[in-house]
C-alpha cells in the first residue's frame, strides 16, 4: 500500500482527559510563581477570581491533577470536528529538498478555522453550568471572538465581544461570522466602559489593542452579576483544554510509524496552541534529557519571549487582571499593525514563560515578509493556506527542515498548523502586491513600554 498522506483517528480514539502540565512542572525543576492580586499584590485566592470565572475553571487554573476528565457534553461538541487530521508534508518536503520528515497537525478543520474552539467550548459549558447568562471577551483579528460566539451558541449563553478597532474596521468578515452566531460585537476602545472612555479621552485616534479590549471586557464582567469573562489564551486552564491537540498527535505519529520527533514546532501569541501541542510531548519525554527539542516562533514585531522581560505584569492595559509572572513587553505596549492579529499581545502564558526561562523551550522570531514567503510556498505544495499566525510555525518548521538538510540528517519535524488563512486573504493580497512591510521594535521603544511594569516582591 502507498504511504499514507494523513492519519485520521476515529471518534472512539479521541482523548477523554486533558493533560495538566502543572502536575509535572516540578520534575522539570519548575515551581510556578504565585498569581497576585492586581491591587494588593498578595497571592490571589479563588474568591478573588469568582467575579470573572466559574468555579470549575478556577479549580482547573489552580489544579495539580495530572489528568482532568473532559465532560461528556464537551466531548460531544468536540466531535463536530475532532479528532483533527495529522498530515505528512511530502510535497513540501520535496519542494524544500530536505531529508527531514515533516508532519503537521491541522486545527483549521474546526467550525471557526482554528484551535480556539478547543477551549471556547469547555469555557462556555462550565459557565452555563454555573448559571452565567452572558460572557464578555476581547478579540484581535476575530479568531477568538468567533470561537467563543460559536461555543456560546452551543450552550445558550449570550456573548459580547470587544473587537480591536483596527480589525473591526479592516476585517469585517469575522465580525459578520460572530454576528451570525448571535454575538454582540463592539469596536474597542468604546464608550461603553470606563477603561474605554479613559483611553479615548487620551488618544481619540487610537486603533486599539488587545490589552485595552481585555480591560473593557473584564470591567463589564466584574460589574454585572450574571456576566462572566473568558480569555482565549495565556491562562493555565486555556492551555489545559488545548492539550487534546498534542495527545491526538502522539497517537497519530505512532500510527504513521513515524520516528519520535526530533523537534516540535509551534507559534506563540499567548501560548495556547503551542502549549496544547507541545505539553503532551513534554509530559511524554524523559524529563532529565528530553528526546525532542521544542521551538516556539513569534513575530519580530511583538518579540515577547525573545526580547521581553520575565517579570510580574498585568494581562491588560488598565491593570484590572491579576498579576502573573511571564515574559512581557509591558502592559501598555501597543503592537505594530502586523497581519498576525492573534500574535499581537504583550504577555505570554506563565507556564510557557517558565519553560523558556528553564531552557526547555527555545524561542525564535521572524518578520512577516519571511512568514508570508514560507506560507505561500507551503500553500503551493500542500494546498492549505495557513493563517498568518500559524505561518510562524510553518516558517519555524522550514528552518528546521533546512538545518536537517545542512546536516544531512533525516530528522523528524512535527508542527502545529493551528488555523487556515481563508479569512486573511487581504493580507495575502498585500504580500503578493508588495504592500507588506516588516516591523522591528527598537530598544528605546522596548524600554519605554517596560517602564510601566509594576514592582512586585
Ligand atoms: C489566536 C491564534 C493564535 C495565537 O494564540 P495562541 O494562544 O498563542 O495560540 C495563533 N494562531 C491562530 C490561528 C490563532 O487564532
Amino acid at each position: 500500500m502507498a504511504q499514507p498522506t494523513k492519519i485520521v483517528l476515529s471518534e472512539a480514539d479521541a482523548p477523554t482527559h486533558w493533560y495538566n502540565i502543572n502536575a509535572d512542572l516540578p520534575t522539570f525543576g519548575i515551581d510556578l510563581p504565585s498569581v497576585r492580586h492586581p491591587m494588593t499584590k498578595e497571592n490571589i485566592t479563588p474568591d478573588d477570581l469568582g467575579a470573572l470565572f466559574p468555579p470549575a475553571l478556577i479549580e482547573q487554573e489552580m489544579s495539580t491533577e495530572r489528568e482532568i476528565e473532559i465532560p461528556e457534553r464537551v466531548q460531544e461538541v468536540y466531535r463536530l470536528w475532532r479528532p483533527t487530521p495529522l498530515y505528512r508534508a511530502r510535497a513540501w518536503e520535496k519542494a524544500l529538498d530536505t531529508p527531514a520528515k515533516i508532519y503537521y497537525k491541522y486545527e483549521g478543520v474546526s467550525p471557526t478555522g482554528s484551535h480556539k474552539p478547543n477551549t471556547a467550548v469547555p469555557q462556555a459549558y462550565y459557565n452555563a453550568e454555573a448559571g452565567t447568562k452572558r460572557i464578555t471577551t476581547e478579540t484581535g483579528a476575530g479568531q477568538w471572538g468567533s470561537a467563543l460566539s460559536f461555543a456560546c451558541q452551543m450552550f445558550d449563553v449570550a456573548c459580547d465581544v470587544y473587537m480591536v478597532r483596527v480589525s473591526y474596521e479592516q476585517k469585517p468578515y469575522r465580525r459578520i461570522l460572530m454576528e451570525t452566531w448571535d454575538a454582540t460585537v463592539t469596536p474597542s476602545p468604546s464608550d461603553t466602559t470606563d477603561a474605554g472612555r479613559r483611553v479615548l479621552e487620551r488618544t481619540p485616534e487610537t486603533t486599539g489593542s488587545l490589552g485595552i479590549a481585555i480591560s473593557e471586557a473584564v470591567e463589564r464582567a466584574a460589574s454585572e452579576d450574571t456576566t462572566r469573562y473568558a480569555l482565549g489564551s495565556v491562562l493555565n486552564h486555556v492551555l489545559l483544554h488545548q492539550t487534546v491537540i498534542g495527545q491526538e498527535t502522539i497517537k497519530q505519529l505512532e500510527l504513521f510509524g513515524a520516528d519520535y520527533p526530533d523537534v516540535v514546532v509551534g507559534c506563540t501569541g499567548g501560548g495556547s496552541n503551542f502549549g496544547g501541542f507541545a505539553f503532551p510531548f513534554l509530559g511524554d519525554n524523559p524529563h532529565e534529557q528530553p528526546r525532542s527539542r521544542f521551538v516556539a516562533v513569534e513575530p519580530k514585531a511583538t518579540p515577547t519571549l525573545t526580547r521581553g522581560r520575565y517579570t510580574y505584569d498585568y494581562g491588560d492595559t488598565a491593570g484590572l487582571t491579576p498579576l502573573v509572572k511571564m515574559h512581557t513587553l509591558g502592559h501598555d505596549f501597543v503592537p505594530p499593525p502586523i497581519h498576525s492579529g492573534g500574535l499581537r499581545y504583550h504577555g505570554m502564558s506563565p507556564q510557557i514563560s517558565a519553560l523558556v526561562e528553564a531552557g526547555i523551550i527555545e524561542a525564535r522570531s521572524a518578520g512577516q515578509l519571511a512568514i508570508f514567503k514560507s506560507n505561500q510556498q507551503f500553500a503551493r505544495a500542500e494546498g492549505i493556506l495557513p493563517a498568518p499566525e500559524a505561518g510562524h510555525a510553518v516558517w519555524g518548521a522550514e528552518q528546521e527542515a533546512l538545518a536537517a538538510k545542512e546536516a544531512g540528517e533525516p530528522r523528524t519535524i512535527v508542527f502545529n498548523l493551528c488555523g487556515h488563512g481563508n479569512f486573511d486573504l487581504s493580507a495575502y493580497d498585500d504580500y503578493m502586491n508588495g504592500r507588506l512591510e516588516d516591523y522591528e521594535m527598537d530598544d528605546r521603544e522596548m524600554d519605554a513600554a517596560l517602564e510601566a511594569v509594576p514592582a512586585v516582591e
